[in-house]
């Protein structure tokens, strides 16, 4: 029997046989061995539906009968989807003639998984890749202008990987991702439910693969007959399992042994110094009993409370921060005001000034006269009398003066 086919046409048919070669190939069954009786069963079952492969019958070109002008609305539609033992991705293209839908298989690829059993959401990443890989060689072997692209798959882990940052997580999903991403854009991908992804029809056996000219295998899901707006609507992606972020495993290994290993450091070594000032800062600029106890639990500093409080003393932060303002010095009062033993306004100051309720005139010598007589009627007179240098002050002193 020969099997040639580079489309993958009938890759619904051709997987099953692959992954029954995978399962009698791990059953480690010798050349001369007869294979276990489910293998056959499943052999038996297989190689019935072959004769069946003369049915497919598939049109030279995509689309019959159509208006040259339908191409320019042509559109691209991968489907992905893994199951444990096999990944498919399958590619159709869709056209508006006259404004109806009508679709046509392009090609599909299939490939069994690899021995070693993985998570079904690393499968569903590899099937990601196929269709990728697929959707990049229609591109490239069809001289047809594409002017949309759609990657459907019915993994909300795959679009929610596909929209995180690739470095965060371990190789196997972050160089996944990263060459998905490489070929296609992430908006080009689509979540379909499971039951309408015609790419499970190429990996799951059901009731076994037919071969009728009407199957939605060869004429695409039925919703891509539909408008646009009738599809399956965006789902948003789910949180990705958080098995596959990447572990910082140094870090651990690092704390493991500090935890049980006291690590010696040398008191006077620029390097014990940061390493101060780094437990020092981490704590909010914590005072020595703090960061002595927290490098206590992991490090041994000869003289270790002295080191530590020299190394906080040259902690710029704290120098500005816990200064205290020094207060300015001040000159000695003058003896007038702390004289002691004398009744009040033996010394007294006199002015005027602005805010009277009543005013009749400008302020002159006399009014400032009667108002230091009134002020002495009342307190008694004063030893001295102190006032700036204002000409009806100055008037008035010499009245005064001349009065005496
Ligand atoms: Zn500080």
């Amino acid at each position: 029997m020969n099997l040639f086919d580079p489309l993958g046409i009938v890759a619904c048919f051709t997987i099953h046989g692959k992954i029954l070669i995978q399962s009698v190939w791990r059953s480690g069954v010798q050349w001369d061995d007869p294979i276990c009786d489910e293998e056959y069963g499943m052999w038996q079952r297989w190689i019935r539906l072959a004769p069946n492969l003369d049915k497919v019958k598939i049109p030279r070109c995509y689309f019959q009968g159509y208006r040259p002008s339908s191409y320019e609305s042509l559109q691209l539609h991968v489907f992905v989807d893994a199951i444990e033992l096999a990944y498919c991705a399958v590619a159709y293209f869709r056209i508006l003639d006259d404004d109806i839908p009508r679709c046509a298989l392009v090609a599909a690829k299939t490939k069994v998984t690899p021995l070693r059993p993985q998570s079904i959401p690393r499968n569903e990443l590899c099937s990601a890749v196929l269709g990728s890989r697929l959707m990049k060689s229609i591109v490239e072997y069809h001289s047809l202008k594409i002017c949309r692209k759609f990657l459907w798959t019915d993994s909300l882990t795959v679009m929610a990987w596909l929209r995180a940052d690739p470095r965060k997580y371990r190789q196997f999903v972050g160089f996944r991702v990263a060459e998905i991403l490489s070929l296609t854009a992430v908006d080009d991908w689509y979540w379909v439910p499971s039951n309408l992804n015609i790419a499970d029809q190429g990996t799951k056996w059901g009731d076994g693969p037919s071969f009728e000219p009407d199957r939605l295998w060869y004429n695409g899901p039925e919703f891509l007959l539909l408008p646009s707006e009738e599809w399956p609507k965006r789902k948003q992606p789910s949180e990705a399992p958080a098995d596959e972020l990447r572990t910082v495993y140094v870090h651990r290994l690092k704390t493991e042994y500090c935890r049980t290993y006291i690590i010696i450091v040398p008191k006077d070594h620029p390097a014990t110094n940061l390493l101060i000032l780094r437990y020092h800062q981490k704590y909010g600029h914590a005072n020595t009993e703090t960061v002595l106890n927290e490098l206590k639990q992991q490090y041994y500093i000869p003289r270790m409370r002295a080191t530590v409080k020299k190394a906080i003393k040259s902690c710029m932060w704290c120098r500005v921060y816990r200064a205290k303002p020094c207060t300015p010095k001040m000159a000695p009062l003058p003896q007038p005001r702390v004289k002691p033993y004398v009744r009040p306004f033996t010394f007294t100051g006199l002015d005027y000034f602005g805010p009277l309720l009543v005013k009749r005139g400008r302020c002159n010598e006399k009014s400032c006269k009667m108002a230091i007589r009134r002020f002495i009627a009342k307190h008694g007179p004063p030893q001295e009398l102190y006032c700036d240098n204002g000409t009806n002050f100055r008037g008035a002193s010499r009245e005064l003066a001349e009065e005496a």
